[in-house]
């Protein structure tokens, strides 16, 4: 069986990513209104009715916005960490006892064939995480909303095939732009957003043990752009000894819509 991901929706104003196989799929966050994410689902031809799970990263608006509408319209169980729960519940409005599922970070379960690993993340929130899927051989990882590099969520994403890791800031911009300096300092933070640099030595390190795609995410829209995350992370594969766009395939996930379908492979092959 075949595991495909499309981003369809990922920056600062909204994330939505979805996760699937013949027999498992999945909607990660829904940082949008209902009616978009359903509407872009549809564009890569997922009806979402038929998603068996809405696996929440953490509270932040940008990740939950369409949870409670998708939920209570298509009758989908929501999973989240119980601090993400005890923060979000009254944001999202009245939930089916039944639809509200509680993960534990670092403790897997199955959506279909599809073996979930919820770990956790650096990042101001209650209690976030991040998501690996393993189907068949090959492995996805989402990694964003990360404040800093740290083994402690780096040992679950090393090895996969393809991940979709934040590139949120360019420090130049972030200093120059017009966040005032709490906002800047909290992006900054140990708890805030991974920079294109952080990025790019991270995808090193992911293409080096293994990674054939990475999807470069969740860009900021007032302190980056793709260009620059692409020249970073290509700078860090040079300072790393990695051909970029040959060692593995890079691409900058759209903010306003999906990025098509890829489908997961151990092998370098050239898949939207
Ligand atoms: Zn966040
Ligand atoms: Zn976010």
């Amino acid at each position: 069986m075949e595991l495909r991901f499309s981003p369809l929706f990922s920056g600062s104003s909204g994330n939505a990513t979805y996760v699937g196989c013949d027999d498992g799929q999945i909607l990660v966050d829904a940082g949008l209104s209902g009616t978009r994410i359903t509407q872009e689902l549809q564009r890569v031809g997922v009806n979402p009715g038929q998603l068996d799970a809405i696996l929440v990263t953490h509270e932040h608006s940008d990740h939950i916005k369409g949870i409670g509408i998708l939920s209570r319209k298509y009758d989908l169980p929501v999973y989240a960490s119980e601090g993400t729960w005890q923060a979000m519940e009254s944001k999202i409005g009245a939930m089916a006892a039944k639809n509200m599922r509680v993960i534990v970070p670092g403790e897997d379960f199955y959506i279909g064939s599809i073996d979930v690993t919820p770990f956790p993340t650096p990042h101001d929130a209650a209690q976030p995480v991040g998501y690996t899927f393993e189907l068949s051989g090959v492995k996805l990882a989402i990694a964003t909303d990360l404040g800093s590099v740290r083994d402690s969520w780096l040992k679950y994403i090393m090895g996969a095939d393809a991940v979709i890791l934040e590139s949120n800031y360019d420090p130049g911009m972030l200093e120059s732009g017009p966040y005032p300096y709490e906002l800047q300092r909290r992006i900054r933070g140990k708890h805030g957003h991974l920079s294109n640099d952080d990025a790019g030595e991270v995808a090193a390190e992911l293409v080096r043990a293994g990674a054939k795609q990475i999807i470069l995410g969740h860009l900021s829209k007032e302190n980056n752009y793709p260009e620059l995350a692409m020249q970073c992370c290509s700078l860090a594969f040079r300072e790393a000894g990695l051909a970029f766009q040959e060692d593995a395939r890079v691409f900058v996930a759209s903010r306003d819509g999906n990025s098509g379908m890829f489908s997961v492979s151990a092998e370098l092959r050239w898949e939207r």
